[in-house]
């Protein structure tokens, strides 16, 4: 079967190794760099991008992981995760020194942080996410219920990432946030996949399949 890591520094890890489990592969915790070994695919959890950046740096994963990345790993990173595989971050948190906090980075998209708004401000709606293996697809477009807490969305795609959902303004808890445009909140490029939400939250497993999928290349 395959063996999924799961980056378990901070953040929801459990709840994804649960969907990974549930999803029919074995789910494998990563702390330390020898655990990337023998991996078929990473993700990366949501939790808090600044504090995951931190740790893996003191942990020594970070280097490793980037070069893993670079070299094809599949990787699905979901909320502080899709932060982490940016390869640019609008408005980076500065540590006390004044550095900008760092990502793995590896997929072409530009992304900002807390960009629906605050703790309070997190909210729930359904999206079209495209290309999800769901009986009941119309256009291959399948219904995923979406929980973003305090979530990035995707400012700018590079060539050959392709959009996979979008949030409409009037789906917004805090529509104003939103300035009148639909917002990317899930892409994919190549093995990479990113998601500003959470489905490990919810029992949705479409897009844990999806990724699973995408490590065998059926999709
Ligand atoms: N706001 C967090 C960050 O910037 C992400 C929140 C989350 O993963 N739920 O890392």
């Amino acid at each position: 079967g395959l063996r999924i890591g799961v980056l378990a520094l901070q953040g929801d890890f459990r709840e994804h190794l649960h969907a990974v489990e549930a999803a029919g592969a074995a789910g494998i915790g990563v702390r330390r760099p020898a655990e990337l070994d023998g991996l078929d695919g990473l993700i990366i959890p949501g939790g808090e991008s600044t504090t995951i950046d931190k740790l893996s740096r003191a942990f020594g994963l970070s280097d490793p992981l980037r070069q893993r990345i670079q070299d094809g790993l599949p990787v699905y990173g979901s909320c502080a995760g899709m932060i982490l595989l940016a390869d640019e971050i609008t408005d980076p948190a500065k540590d006390l020194a004044g550095n900008p906090q760092q990502t793995f980075g590896g997929l072409d998209i530009t992304v900002r942080r807390n960009a629906f708004g605050r703790q309070r401000e997190s909210f729930e709606t359904d999206l079209d996410f495209k290309g999800l293996d769901f009986s009941a697809t119309r256009d291959g477009v399948a219904p995923v219920h979406a929980v973003f807490i305090r979530g990035p969305w995707v400012e700018r795609v590079g060539e050959g990432v392709q959009v996979l959902a979008k949030v409409e303004p009037s789906r917004a808890s805090h529509p104003e946030a939103l300035a009148g445009t639909a917002r990317i909140v899930a892409v994919r490029s190549g093995k990479l996949l990113a998601t500003s939400f959470h489905p490990e939250v919810t029992g949705e497993k479409r897009v844990h399949e999806l990724f699973i999928r995408m490590i065998r290349g059926e999709a």
